[in-house]
């Protein structure tokens, strides 16, 4: 079972702890955003702390960046 991109539809490793591709995510927050937020969600799963609300803690997370 593999993931989909949720913007382009393009596959991504089913391991990836986030719902987009790298390019998407890059496009929608900038490379510095993207890997913040890569970053944020490899330490998050690493704590077991990963639920269902990922897009959620994102935009939560964006906001402290704006
Ligand atoms: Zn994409």
């Amino acid at each position: 079972m593999t993931k989909k991109c949720i913007y382009c539809g393009a596959e991504i490793p089913k391991d990836s702890v986030i719902d987009f591709c790298e390019k998407c995510g890059k496009g929608v927050w900038g490379e510095k955003m993207f890997n913040a937020i890569v970053e944020n969600m490899n330490h998050a799963r690493s704590n077991g702390d990963l639920c269902h609300s990922r897009v959620d803690e994102i935009r939560e997370f964006k906001t402290t960046f704006d």
